[in-house]
């Protein structure tokens, strides 16, 4: 029987089973964890997680959008919140399109669900792999609750132990000329629940996901299906308004009160619940190769990257997509696929990295300037007419499944012409829907 190992049983690991499972192989899954569907989860401890296009294409591949959707709330556009508590709405896409918060470790419970019941996988928890024979498919693993030392070998390994991946660390990065870059930005996150209103409902609009844009920090929440929101601060961890200086009660709650009025009406025991979640750090992972013998990276171990535009599970889900269509293409010649899964996935690694910082400087300095929300209206009026000649870039990466590498190319002509055009009318905010508008952008595509 053909045998496989997945290492991590987390978003990317566990769905990879089922489609391993699928194409007939035996499973063998190790998770450094315990068991998240038995452990005791306190409420609002598991975050939630936006899916886009490219992660329910990876999904429906192996039939599993019909459970997703279940747990899954559409979120229609943004909702930002300025300081003077106005709410300013901006649509994702075009009517009808959505990205899906959904939890994360819901979603991740199904997916392990799914894998052991129609697959046959079988998921090894508190197993720690500490190394890896890459040439061999042999993986060394360690029980975290009786220390003892095993080892597992199958016919081919993927490594889906996130962006600390142990398989990487302690076998890739031994190899000649493996090239490794870890980047930290200097923002870090910590999390918030805002809870529901005592009969349940929601105390934002639902279908939507919020922004609090500060310039140089944000605040963002998405919905949970019990009415809670999973709120996110995004803000420098030392300098001028930063985590540093948040270390007090009063310091949160004058914090808040200032700068997210409306949130702290709605949640005035912000600063009770400050330490409910750790300050955690926000890295970019980029190596090569991401294959070696038997042996490949996917999902984090491969690319990840910052969570600035929501891909970071669905470009691991996409790896998923694209190693199934090679394993189609190449009759599970693992040599081959591989050869082609990182030549041809490499370039879309470092794409949705570089689309993800981006979206950082929009979300956190951009969505609440003017000038941005007009290019961004002038581009969706433009595109609506000109289908065929301009997909928003927001589009591209969020409700289409073109590579990561070309939108963030076509995106950044995009904004160049956008500027050129821009700056050609003086009167732009009169002017903008206007037929010498069009014609301008018209002439420099
Ligand atoms: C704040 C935040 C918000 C985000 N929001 C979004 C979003 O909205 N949309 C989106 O698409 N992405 C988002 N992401 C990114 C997303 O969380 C990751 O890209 C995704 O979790 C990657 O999945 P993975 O399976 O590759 O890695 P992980 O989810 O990290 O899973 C790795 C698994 O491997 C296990 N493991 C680790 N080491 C070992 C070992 N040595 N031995 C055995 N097992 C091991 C871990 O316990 C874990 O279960 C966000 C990330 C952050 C931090």
């Amino acid at each position: 029987m053909k045998t496989a190992t997945v290492v991590g049983a987390g978003l990317v690991g566990s769905l990879w089973a089922v489609y391993l499972a699928k194409a007939g192989y035996k499973v063998t899954i190790f998770e450094r964890r315990s068991d998240i569907r038995k452990a005791e989860i306190s409420a609002g401890k598991s975050i939630n997680l936006a899916l886009s296009d490219r992660g329910w294409k990876a999904l429906k591949n192996v039939n599993l959008e019909d459970e997703v959707e279940k747990i899954a709330i559409p979120m229609t556009g943004r909702i930002m919140h300025d300081m003077e508590n106005n709410l300013s709405y901006q649509p994702y896409g075009k009517e009808g399109q959505a990205i899906y918060s959904v939890s994360r470790g819901g979603l991740n419970a199904k997916m392990m669900d799914i894998a052991e019941k129609n697959g046959g996988a079988t998921i090894h928890y508190n197993e720690k792999c500490t190394g890896a024979d890459l040439e061999n498919g042999i993986v060394y693993l360690e029980n975290s609750i009786t220390k003892e030392k095993s080892e597992h070998k199958s016919d081919v390994v993927f490594a889906c132990d996130g962006a600390f991946s142990a398989v990487r660390y302690n076998a890739m990065q031994k190899l000649d000329r493996f090239e490794y870059s870890q980047h930290f930005i200097n923002d870090g996150y910590r999390e918030l629940l805002l809870p529901a209103n005592e009969d349940g409902s929601y105390k934002l609009e639902k279908n939507a996901l919020h922004i609090w844009p500060r310039g140089k920090f944000m605040l963002i929440a998405l919905p949970n299906e019990d009415g809670s929101f999973t709120c996110t601060l995004f803000m420098p961890s030392t300098g001028e308004n930063s985590f540093e200086q948040l270390t007090s009660r009063e310091a949160v709650d004058n914090f808040f009160k200032t700068t997210f009025p409306d949130f702290y009406e709605m949640m005035p025991s912000v600063g009770d619940a400050w330490k409910d979640h750790p300050l955690s750090s926000l890295a970019i992972v980029r190596c090569y190769p991401w294959t070696s013998g038997k042996t490949a990276l996917m999902g984090d171990a491969a690319h990840a990257t910052v969570p600035f535009y929501g891909q970071g599970m669905n470009a691991g889900f996409e790896d998923c997509s694209v190693m199934w269509e090679l394993m189609q293409k190449h009759n599970e010649d693992w040599t081959k696929v591989f050869a082609e899964y990182q030549e041809v996935r490499k370039p879309d690694g470092d794409g949705v990295q570089d689309l993800s910082l981006h979206n950082y400087y929009v979300m956190r300095d951009y969505v609440g300037d003017p000038k941005f929300l007009l290019q961004k209206k002038i581009e969706a009026h433009f595109s609506a007419k000109h289908p065929d000649k301009w997909l928003p870039l927001y589009s591209q990466v969020t409700f289409s499944n073109i590579r990561y590498s070309e939108a963030w190319e076509t995106g950044q002509k995009q904004d160049a012409i956008m500027k050129n055009v821009m700056a050609q009318f003086d009167d732009i905010e009169n002017v903008w829907d206007s037929t010498a508008v069009e014609n301008a952008i018209l002439s420099e595509i």
